[in-house]
């Protein structure tokens, strides 16, 4: 579908610099604007800051873990509200309550900032802001009931989607984004406890989305969920549920990828099957949503980034790089479909 959609693009755009090139001497100012539309995606590759991601990133970690119910989450929450009120044309603010695996019945904040909130085509961008209360796959168990400062699982998406949302105030996209953050993910039942499994034990923020969007009825193109996209040298891998979701636009950003020359950490290769946000926003709205994750079957988990959650999970892991690399990526597929 996305390939289809791809090369309509690509005749309209034919047809278009046939209409430039004949009004071309007629100095009309029509052609001369949407003949400028074309260069947004490089606009994107060269204004994404690496700097600024991270620097967005570095202060998340700083308030302290965002675990829900504590004063580093209330300050993040406002923090980030405020950063989407300066890059964004509407901020929906979302309260909700949600029982975690334990019985115990939670508060979280959704929060969502809208660039073109009247345009009809759109995209959702999401990524978990919340902290794992739990640092149950820490090597030292003496950890276990520790919250991890979740610098790549959780604040580096979060950064992410932030310094996009910044480029698409400076470079309007031409359409709808809508950039998710959703809270509550990563209150999962910890390991060093056993509760049979069960996916709804998380992403408690994106299930209360999915089925009570901020506007009635809201739906986008596609979507894309960023998680653990901070690392140094990472591997993206093409995620099973979303392959069987949205293959087609698991396809267009390794391809964009490949593109952009960062072909050798966005491998193209079947990753493992990932219970995270994107599966309710699949399931409970419909919306072809996948997942940038990073996968590695090496690390001593044997499936994520070696420090998932742990202590480990530190700023002092984060590169600016690969920041840098997913929201060229991100950003050139948004520009661009
Ligand atoms: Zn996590």
């Amino acid at each position: 579908m996305m390939k289809n959609k791809m090369m309509k693009i690509k005749y309209s755009f034919f047809l278009l610099s046939m209409v430039v090139l004949l009004f071309a001497s007629c100095g009309t100012q029509t052609g001369n604007k949407k003949a400028q539309k074309k260069d947004t995606s490089r606009t994107i590759v060269s204004g994404f800051n690496a700097d600024s991601a991270y620097a967005f990133t570095a202060k998340q970690v700083a308030f302290g873990p965002r675990v829900p119910g504590t004063k580093a989450h209330a300050q993040c929450a406002s923090w980030m509200i405020n950063k989407l009120k300066q890059f964004s044309d509407t901020v929906y603010i979302q309260k909700f309550k949600a029982r975690t695996y334990d019985g115990v019945t939670r508060t979280g904040i959704n929060i969502i900032g809208s660039v073109n909130p009247d345009e009809t085509s759109r995209v959702l961008l999401l990524a978990h802001w919340d902290s794992r209360p739990f640092a149950d796959h820490d090597k030292d168990p003496a950890n276990y009931h520790k919250p991890i400062d979740a610098a790549n699982d959780g604040a580096s998406g979060v950064a992410v989607l932030l310094e996009l949302m910044r480029q698409f105030k400076l470079n309007n996209p031409e359409k709808g984004v809508d950039v998710l953050l959703v809270d509550l993910e990563d209150w999962g039942p910890p390991d060093f406890e056993s509760h049979p499994y069960n996916e709804n034990n998380w992403g408690l923020g994106s299930q209360y989305w999915a089925k009570t969007p901020h506007i009635p009825g809201y739906q986008a193109n596609y979507g894309i969920l960023l998680d653990m996209v901070g690392a140094k040298n990472p591997t993206f891998k093409k995620e099973y549920y979303s392959m069987g979701f949205a293959s087609y636009v698991v396809n267009e950003v390794w391809r964009t990828a490949d593109e952009l020359g960062y072909g050798e950490w966005f491998v193209n290769a079947e990753g493992g099957a990932i219970s995270d946000d994107h599966i309710f926003i699949n399931k409970y709205r419909n919306i072809p949503t996948i997942d940038i994750i990073h996968l590695d079957s090496h690390s001593s988990n044997g499936s994520f980034y070696e420090y998932w959650h742990t202590t480990g999970d530190t700023m002092d892991k984060i590169d600016k790089s690969t920041l840098l690399m997913v929201g060229k990526v991100v950003g050139t597929v948004v520009y661009n479909n």
